[in-house]
């Protein structure tokens, strides 16, 4: 079965654990003390990704058969973001899938070229939400907020000039964010960061899923409904630049950290760019959900 990390509360502190198949949760920290291993690196996901090596396999066996008292009910558990407060700013891509360019520039009325390199931003590291948690309208600061799923890669093994051919070796893991915008501040401002940096705007989750436990380079399907409506549909094979290419040319000359956070940019069916646009209101439930990985979802209020 596939790994499911992830951060949880179960009335306490945050606590990394194993989601099961029936949705109860192994206790990362009891099932390294059943083992007789040193239980500290569980009370923290970057800390659980620096220690893998050592974690990561006790996990594994633990999950296929629980320890005894390891296990907690699904009723008494919250699940966190998988990274609730990264340790810098979460990375981005802008305009990295071709049908989303497209869209964009048909939104405003330009001819579409296909971008020459990859385009970054980030978001602040205190917007991270997790999943089931709210994303506020934001009304009195922007009339046009909008949604992204978006493949989100976390960095395991640092390092910097990773080259193309080693990237994925410094890949932990994947999960699922909403790149959640304020279109009208990202226009406004020149730069995106105004647009892209509202709080509670970066729900991610709803756990992490191990790159061992999906195929290289992923290709799954990357899909967002609103209210249960099909709003976006691609797969991330499609991006424009691929994640080989974005780790290379991200971490050129600069050190990417265990525990680092990218968004790699989100495919067609944004509501900025529908006609007419159809952005996020009170009250509505948006779903984020990518192929062996599960699904994230957020309401509106
Ligand atoms: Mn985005």
């Amino acid at each position: 079965m596939t790994m499911r990390l992830a951060t949880y509360s179960a009335g306490g502190a945050p606590c990394v654990g194993v989601v099961l198949e029936d949705g109860a949760v192994l206790d990362g920290a009891a099932a390294l003390r059943a083992s007789g291993g040193d239980p500290a690196p569980l009370g923290d996901m970057i800390a659980a990704i620096e220690a893998w090596d050592r974690v990561g396999p006790v996990l594994v066996k633990a999950a296929a058969s629980p320890p005894v008292g390891a296990v907690v009910a699904k009723e008494r558990v919250r699940l966190l973001a998988p990274i609730p407060r990264p340790r810098k700013n979460v990375f981005c891509v802008g305009r990295n899938y071709l049908d989303h360019v497209a869209e964009g520039d048909r939104a405003a009325g330009r001819e579409t070229t296909v971008p020459e390199h990859a385009q970054f931003f980030t978001k602040p590291a205190n917007v991270v939400i997790g999943p089931g948690e709210w994303i506020p309208n934001h009304a009195r600061v922007t009339k046009a907020l909008d949604y992204e799923v978006e493949l989100v890669v976390v960095i395991g093994k640092g390092g910097a000039d990773i080259p193309r051919e080693r990237a994925f070796e410094h890949v932990f893991g994947y999960t699922i964010g909403n790149d959640i915008t304020g279109r009208d501040l990202q226009r406004r401002h020149g730069q995106w960061f105004k647009g892209k940096g509202l709080d509670r705007s970066c729900p991610m989750g709803p756990w992490i899923v191990p790159r061992g436990d999906l195929p290289e380079p992923p290709d799954l399907r990357i899909s967002l409904t609103v209210n249960g409506e099909q709003r976006q549909d691609s797969r991330t094979s499609r991006m424009i630049f691929d994640i080989p290419a974005i780790l290379a040319v991200l971490s050129a000359g600069l050190t990417l950290e265990p525990g680092d956070v990218i968004m790699t940019g989100t495919p067609e069916g944004v509501g900025y760019a529908m006609t007419p646009p159809r952005l996020l209101q009170p009250g509505d439930r948006i779903a984020a959900a990518i192929e062996g990985i599960g699904v994230l979802e957020n309401e509106v209020r």
